[in-house]
């Protein structure tokens, strides 16, 4: 057995350091979720630290949800600590997750049994059921079968998300798709190729211009989308352009939204606060990042940068900076 937060097989790293003196503070002494003095386990995506019957239920809801690692016995990467340290444990995870948590409502005591814990912790963060209701934000790998505002949109919502035909307070936001570059993209004619990139959310479509025998294109061009209650990820294709024949595919991605969407909706005000971090979609190895991609406040305006290996092609990376901007109520 390992020495809780000591490794003698290596030097102690400055982040791992950063992460035991956080647990030493008071509110992440008692777990986030039922408030066990007992803990040995966090949710590295959420930012929380739990005990070990509630990281059972964390584990039960995928890694997609909460990304349960020991205090004592897994190696924590680089990324994960960087998580669980800028979201600054319990107290402030709790003040987004339990923002509303109705005066009253039975949080799990420490020896609650299953079913309670199971409740409560899918209520928090599946559901989102603390947050306000403007709030909640549903994923597509989430379960939303219980949440009552969107079953009362129609399952067409999403693919029919016209302006016109769609009243603005169906939605919830614009985004803003910089595409700034791509680099070292695969070849297609004789020696280049003629790429441009196309993005699709729903029924919204927009697409650059085409650059010409390039394989390291600059575009820097802005393609704006209007996002539903519901949504999913954003795709990207890059296209060689052909005069002759179709054109042909030169890779493929995909964008999750909902860190960004859920981060700006749960700081509100954006003017009101500092440049900081407020978020991040977490590269995994099923999906296109090539790394951590950070949800910033800059200068009032929620932004986050995106660098993308494509996908089903032999080469290419596309760099991508989004905007938020929610719609005033
Ligand atoms: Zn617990």
């Amino acid at each position: 057995m390992s020495n809780r937060y000591s490794r003698p097989d290596k030097p102690v790293s400055g982040k791992w350091r950063k992460l035991r003196e956080l647990t030493l503070r008071s509110d992440n002494r008692v777990c986030a979720d039922c408030s066990s003095p007992d803990l040995k386990w966090a949710s590295a995506n959420i930012g929380v630290f739990i005990c070990l019957k509630c990281s059972e239920v964390h584990r039960s809801l995928g890694a997609d949800i909460s990304k349960v690692l020991s205090l004592t016995l897994d190696e924590w990467s680089e990324s994960d600590m960087d998580s669980v340290i800028q979201v600054g444990g319990n107290s402030y995870a709790n003040s987004i997750y339990e923002a509303f948590l109705p005066k009253g409502y039975p949080k799990p005591k420490p020896n609650a049994n299953d079913e309670e814990r199971t409740k409560f912790i899918r209520s928090k963060y599946v559901l989102q059921e603390f947050l306000t209701p403007s709030l909640r934000i549903v994923s597509s790998k989430m379960s939303f079968q219980s949440l009552e505002s969107t079953k009362t949109l129609g399952p067409s919502f999403a693919s029919n998300s016209s302006k016109k035909t769609v009243e603005m307070g169906q939605f919830i936001g614009n985004l803003k798709v910089k595409v700034v570059r791509g680099s070292n993209l695969a070849v297609r004619d004789m020696l280049t190729s003629d790429p441009y990139v196309v993005l699709i959310l729903g029924s919204q479509r927009a697409q650059t211009t085409v650059k010409k025998s390039n394989l390291n294109p600059v575009w820097n061009e802005e393609l704006k989308f209007t996002i539903p209650q519901k949504y999913g990820p954003l795709k990207l294709q890059v296209f060689d352009h052909d005069v002759i024949s179709a054109d042909d595919i030169m890779g493929e991605a995909e964008i999750d939204l909902q860190p960004m969407i859920t981060a700006a909706m749960a700081f509100g005000n954006m003017e009101l606060l500092g440049n900081m971090q407020i978020g991040k979609w977490l590269k995994t190895s099923d999906n296109a990042l090539i790394k951590d991609s950070l949800v910033n406040i800059v200068d009032g305006k929620i932004k986050q940068e995106v660098l993308l290996k494509l996908q089903n092609v032999e080469s290419g990376e596309v760099e991508l900076e989004l905007e938020w901007m929610p719609i005033d109520e």
